[in-house]
């Protein structure tokens, strides 16, 4: 484990083929009952395996055991229908069928906890778990009940954070929320979308990050951020609030991103998870390539406070791509760490 510089990844990694359709979000599973169940730890297994002997320092769970990172988590509360779908808009930028709330939104038993739990057992490392941050939840969903955003997001607020206090109970060190709708809602995160976020990480000892990004490496997500110009100045809007909220880490694209890196000072004090790793190409990095990255950061980052990682969850990647770029952080983070003569 490195003190300086720890490497970590945003979270998901592509699934083993006997488990999932490889390529493709939403992807069904290929096994049911008991043998899913054993086959998802055992993916988990494999995930954590990959990561301790590629040098990552706190370690993910791959999302094995989950299908999508926001509905498997929805799927699991009251107050939502997934038989009654309708198609809106994610993000502003694609359609897809989601399932629609249809009552009062509630946590009637722990989602994550289990696995939580599983994954604690398989390494003495710090541990991170990822869940959906309340703005992203609501965006990825109809709602026939509250009919306000706001409202809903509050609601979910509530129930994210006794799901972190029990993952924290579980002996995860760090509780990640993912936010990529902080990109796209520039008024709603000003107005509740850092508070919301704030309640849902409220009275954690854990670790907080708060994961922004471009999207996955799909079609739709790299479709628009050809539309986003030379510069790409989204997070100019969340990172002020950030620096001056209660989350203590901030998860951002870096490598191969339009993203102007100074960008990163206006989180200055705070732990910022610099995207070091492209997961929208196969392309794996040299160490060289992902070092240059965190020097630049380290312009505007202090040593103490930079976790390289990757741009943003490689679930639709080639799993040996995605793993070779494990790798590729791990020694382009030694690199630069032996520069600062750690
Ligand atoms: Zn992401």
């Amino acid at each position: 484990m490195n003190s300086l510089l720890p490497t970590s990844t945003v979270g998901s990694l592509p699934k083993p083929t006997w488990l999932a359709e490889p390529g493709t979000l939403w992807s069904p599973w290929k096994l049911q009952g008991d043998a899913l169940v054993e086959g998802k730890q055992d993916a988990l297994r494999i995930a954590v395996h990959e990561q301790l002997r590629r040098g990552i320092d706190i370690i993910s769970d791959g999302e094995q055991t989950r299908q999508h990172f926001v509905t498997t988590f929805i799927e699991h509360l009251s107050g939502v229908d997934f038989e009654q779908r309708e198609t809106v808009r994610i993000r502003d930028r694609y359609d897809a069928s989601v399932p629609t709330v249809v009552g009062a939104v509630s946590r009637e038993k722990p989602v994550f906890v289990d696995d939580a739990k599983f994954l604690r057992a398989q390494t003495d490392r710090p541990i991170k778990w990822a869940l959906p941050g309340p703005m992203t939840m609501i965006d990825t969903l109809s709602d026939r009940h509250y009919k306000s955003r706001e409202k809903l997001a509050w609601e979910f607020a509530t129930i994210l954070n006794q799901e972190a206090r029990e993952l924290e109970a579980a002996g995860v060190d760090v509780i990640q929320f993912d936010e990529p709708a902080f990109n796209v809602f520039h008024d709603e995160v000003q107005d509740w979308g850092v508070a919301t976020l704030e309640r849902a990480a409220e009275g954690l000892r854990a670790e907080t990050v708060v994961h922004i990004c471009y999207g996955y490496g799909i079609k739709a997500n790299n479709d628009w951020k050809a539309t986003l110009g030379p510069e790409w100045r989204q997070y100019e809007t969340s990172f002020p609030l950030l620096q001056q909220s209660t989350i203590d880490t901030v998860s951002l694209e870096s490598h191969h991103s339009h993203v102007p890196v100074d960008l990163v000072e206006l989180l200055r004090g705070k732990k910022v998870m610099l995207g070091a790793i492209d997961v929208a190409s196969e392309t794996v990095e040299t160490p060289e390539e992902v070092a240059e990255t965190l020097r630049n950061a380290l312009r505007f980052v202090d040593a103490e406070n930079l976790i390289p990682s990757t741009n943003c969850g490689m679930a639709p990647m080639s799993r040996n791509a995605s793993l070779e770029k494990l790798s590729a952080l791990s020694a382009g983070a030694a690199i630069v760490r032996a520069e600062l003569g750690a």
